[in-house]
């Protein structure tokens, strides 16, 4: 039963089953800090790929917790291993060994490739994880520097809003951490020119999302892997939104390289993963490639939650589901279906849309410059969108200023699919 909460200033009163929105609302206006431009309402639960707010009402959740909830809402698998491994052991510290800890780092390496993993707690961790890897890397050659990509995002701590590719999130917290270079995304004579003695390292995203969903192309990522093989750089990948089975297979260049010339081959020498792998219990992890896997010795990175029993379990439960019954296949073959499908939709409303793209389970829908309906009210038209598909049931993700994107559980079925994008269609034609 849900406690109630009657507003801002008195004690939770009653046990009703329903909180007020304007309570809940009213609770957060004045204890919690305003960092995130928030939608109106209040979710009370979920089941598969729907949520309810507190008057009842159901949503179609295409945003999927911004691409973690890989196995939709309340999964009975998810459930059940939470609930039995809580009752055997939530955390204990890394001082000590825990089995789930361990079979987890082997299925990582069974996904990706020789080498070894770390646990920590989110997306912008892992990345951390990675820079002190990278610096450690190049220390004794006096080398520090990571390129990275335009439109990138690698998280909101220090390191990460300075690896990040985008001013918005960097404004009024400098002095930055030192050691950061920008490059155009997809260009790989541009990032030639950019290395640099001090270059010890490349991130970028395999598929960037907060950038809008730009998939790195197939020349781009082997031209890498050779050019950092040349000039003794570690390739780093941060799979955070688009890993984990999102595109179909367990790492998008799995995926982006799937019949490209010695595709087959390729690895990074770190993966950055978090947000789908604990299905919604949070967890982050980096995979370190087999030569690489030892350079972060004892005492050089630690994490007092990281690798609990409890998240491990969690994200095995995860990747047992979605392997046994093939979700990355279903998400590849709905994903294709629903490209198509919406790459219609992009033709019926030119005056919204310019274009649709992604794979599997991340699709981006791209905005007109000036899309139709959607313009002035002070908000970017991609916050506008996404408030009005709100209003008629439907959960998507904004990106930037002018993509919407989907992110739906892996197992999202064809019928609400289908429901999504018949809202879609609705909203859309009434703008047009
Ligand atoms: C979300 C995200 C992060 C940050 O993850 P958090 O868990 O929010 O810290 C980093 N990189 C990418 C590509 C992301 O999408």
């Amino acid at each position: 039963m849900v406690e109630r909460v009657s507003g801002a200033a008195g004690p939770a009163a009653g046990c009703g089953p329903v909180p007020e929105a304007d309570g809940v609302r009213a609770l957060y206006e004045r204890y919690v800090i305003p960092t995130y431009a928030r939608m109106g309402v209040v979710l009370t639960h979920g089941t598969g790929s729907h949520v309810f707010d507190e008057r009842g009402r159901r949503y179609l959740d295409l945003g999927g917790g911004i691409a973690v909830n890989a196995l939709g809402h309340a999964h009975p698998a998810l459930v059940s291993a939470i609930e039995q491994q809580a009752r055997r052991l939530i955390h204990c510290s890394n001082y000590y060994y825990s089995e789930p800890q361990g079979r987890l780092a082997r299925e990582l390496v069974r996904l990706i490739g020789p080498g070894k993993v770390f646990f920590c707690n989110s997306g912008a961790e892992a990345n951390e994880g990675l820079f002190k890897l990278a610096r450690r890397f190049g220390h004794s050659e006096g080398r520090f520097e990571i390129l990275t990509a335009l439109q990138s995002f690698h998280g909101r701590t220090l390191a990460g809003i300075s690896a990040t590719g985008q001013e918005k999130v960097k404004q009024g917290f400098d002095p930055l951490v030192p050691g950061f270079r920008h490059v155009p995304f997809n260009d790989l004579g541009a990032l030639e020119k950019a290395i640099s003695p001090a270059t010890v390292a490349v991130l970028i995203e395999g598929i960037q999302g907060e950038g809008g969903v730009n998939p790195a192309r197939p020349e781009y990522l082997m031209g890498l892997r050779r050019l950092c093989e040349e000039r003794r750089l570690l390739l780093l990948m941060d799979e955070v939104q688009c890993g984990c089975f999102r595109t179909g297979r367990f790492a998008s260049w799995q995926r982006i390289l799937e019949g490209a010339p010695g595709g087959e081959g390729f690895l990074p020498d770190g993966v950055a993963l978090a947000k789908s792998l604990g299905g919604g219990f949070p967890i982050g992890a980096f995979w370190v490639r087999e030569p690489y896997a030892d350079l972060l010795g004892p005492g050089s990175h630690g994490t007092t939650f990281g690798g609990t029993p409890l998240a491990c379990a969690a994200a095995l439960a995860v990747l047992e589901v979605i392997e046994k019954e093939d979700w990355a296949g279903h998400a590849r073959r709905l994903g294709d279906r629903l490209l198509m499908e919406l790459g219609r939709q992009v033709e019926r409303h030119p005056r919204v849309w310019a274009g649709v793209r992604g794979m599997g389970m991340m699709i981006g829908l791209q905005l007109q410059p000036e899309p139709a309906g959607l313009t002035g009210a002070g908000q970017s038209p991609a916050v506008r969108l996404t408030q009005l598909l709100l209003e008629e049931g439907l959960l998507v993700i904004p990106a930037g200023t002018h993509v919407i994107r989907l992110l739906p559980p892996l197992n999202l079925s064809e019928a609400e699919a289908r429901e999504g994008i018949e809202i879609l269609e609705r909203v859309v034609g009434r703008l047009d």
